[in-house]
């Protein structure tokens, strides 16, 4: 049985809805204290919050865990003990209690748990996938339960309910499994003012190992979980008013949009628009379920819909961009066996396990862009069996995403008066025509960015 039709039984308005907190929005007590506010009066079916670590916690892990691998164990746990009284305060402001050392043992678990941790990393200087997932969930157990407290309402660990394969770092959902456990854990207390908190970001493999789905998964488990529970809605709430025309950091007075579709947003996500995790739209997508982005601080404010059978209806949409790029480039000379060629290329990025972003295939060559932090070297080295191989980094590539694209000649004419007077050095208009990307210089990035926002917004 699919998620839509497991939603039947219940009807839309009466269904439970999944609301994700990001990192700024649980970023302090009065910001847990806000996300309860907004859980509550959203509760009429049941709400099932899913956060993330508090702001800037994740970055601290990783950077412990590589003081630990460098042997730096004294600097590393200098930031344990930081986070430790940072969840302490938070914690007291939620609920000044009797300061006994009970009252914290659940942080003390934790934090003690992780230094150990830290300790067998620096002493075997080996700092495993494995080991880095168990270290990086910290921030997201610590703030779920410190969430739930601001709620007062129960908490799931999401590792009993977000099961994986063990590619620690980027584990990968199993539907039917995360579906059972959510039906047996989470449905049926999804009744009415009744709030269940659980965490993004980290999971557990078979053997109930901890993994995480990557940086800025947490968004990816509130889909994952709206569509094993049937949601009316998921909602991400985050630091913006919904999805913008552009990033905000880079363009300030970008603004929001209201509606786009499904492909829309995937493709801004999977080109750098951080808002979203690029893997969020697709569970939803599959069980017809709406995503909202949302602004925490002005929940009053505008915000984004991302709705079945509806898409923006315009030729761009937004921009978005991704840095850390590298461009691979394979010339050979004697393309007669160009079928085999191409086939034996694609070869080499399959077996390393890399994706790959933009392909422009000329006559003779073949140019190919991809995560800077993919295994260059050894992809140099196989490729160079296959012809000449050139690797040209710090490049950016920048999408120009709308539904109507494809179907807008002057959209092209426009972008390219931009590009004309920079140096591109791919260019490609996407297979689903939602897309039109193309990658220059790190240093010319933010110069097209404004250009093309001030053209088209
Ligand atoms: P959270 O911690 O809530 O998950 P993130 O930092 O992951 O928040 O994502 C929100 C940030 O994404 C914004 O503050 C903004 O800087 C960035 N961003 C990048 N592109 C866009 C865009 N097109 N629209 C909105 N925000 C964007
Ligand atoms: N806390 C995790 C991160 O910083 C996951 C998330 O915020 O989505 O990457
Ligand atoms: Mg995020």
């Amino acid at each position: 049985m699919n998620a839509a039709m497991e939603r039947t039984d219940r009807p839309e308005a009466d269904r439970p809805l999944v609301m994700k907190f990001g990192g700024t929005s649980v970023g302090s007590a009065q910001r847990m204290k806000d996300v309860a506010v907004l859980a509550r009066v959203n509760a009429q079916n049941g709400v099932l919050v899913v956060v993330s670590a508090m702001s800037g916690v994740t970055d601290s892990l990783f950077r412990a865990a590589r003081l630990a691998f460098e042997g730096n164990l004294e600097a590393a746990y200098a930031l344990c003990e930081d986070l430790r009284a940072k969840h302490y305060e938070t914690h007291r402001e939620l609920s000044p209690g009797d300061g006994s050392a009970a009252e914290f043992a659940y942080i003390d678990t934790i934090i003690d748990a992780l230094k150990e941790r830290l300790h067998g990393v620096a002493l075997l200087r080996e700092l495993s996938p494995r080991s880095m997932d168990a270290i990086a969930s910290s921030g997201e157990l610590l703030s779920g339960q410190l969430v739930a407290r601001a709620i007062g309402c129960r908490y799931i660990d999401a590792r009993t309910l977000m099961k994986t394969d063990s590619r620690f770092g980027e584990a990968r959902p199993d539907m039917e499994a995360i579906k059972a456990a959510v039906k047996e854990q989470v449905a049926p207390l999804m009744k009415p003012w009744e709030i269940v908190v659980t965490q993004g970001y980290i999971g557990s493999d078979q053997e109930n190992a901890t993994t995480t789905l990557g940086r800025g998964g947490s968004d990816f488990s509130a889909s994952i979980f709206g569509a094993a529970l049937g949601a009316r809605e998921i909602q991400i709430w985050t630091d913006v008013e919904g999805i913008l025309t552009c990033d905000p950091r880079i363009v300030p007075n970008a603004k929001t949009v209201e509606v786009l579709g499904y492909f829309e947003a995937a493709e801004l996500a999977a080109f750098g628009a951080k808002v979203l995790h690029p893997a969020t739209v697709k569970p939803a997508l599959d069980a017809g379920i709406p995503v909202t982005v949302r602004n925490t601080m002005k929940p009053e404010g505008k915000y984004s819909t991302i709705k079945p059978g509806k898409s923006s209806g315009r030729p761009v949409v937004a921009l978005a961009m991704r840095k850390n790029v590298s461009i691979i480039s394979v010339k050979q000379e004697d393309m007669t066996d160009q079928y085999g060629f191409l086939a034996k290329l694609f070869k080499v990025f399959g077996d390393a396990e890399v994706s790959v972003d933009l392909i422009s295939t000329s006559e003779i060559s073949v140019s190919i862009s991809l995560d800077s932090s993919s295994p260059l070297a050894k992809l140099k080295k196989e490729l160079q069996k296959l012809g000449t191989v050139d690797i040209l980094p710090g490049r950016v590539v920048i999408a120009v995403v709308g539904d109507l694209l494809k179907r807008t000649p002057a959209v092209l004419n426009k972008v390219f008066t931009v590009l004309e007077q920079i140096e591109v050095d791919l260019v490609s208009l996407g297979a689903n025509s939602v897309n039109l990307s193309f990658i220059v210089k790190q240093e010319d990035a933010e110069f097209a960015m404004k250009k093309l926002h001030e053209i088209f917004f």
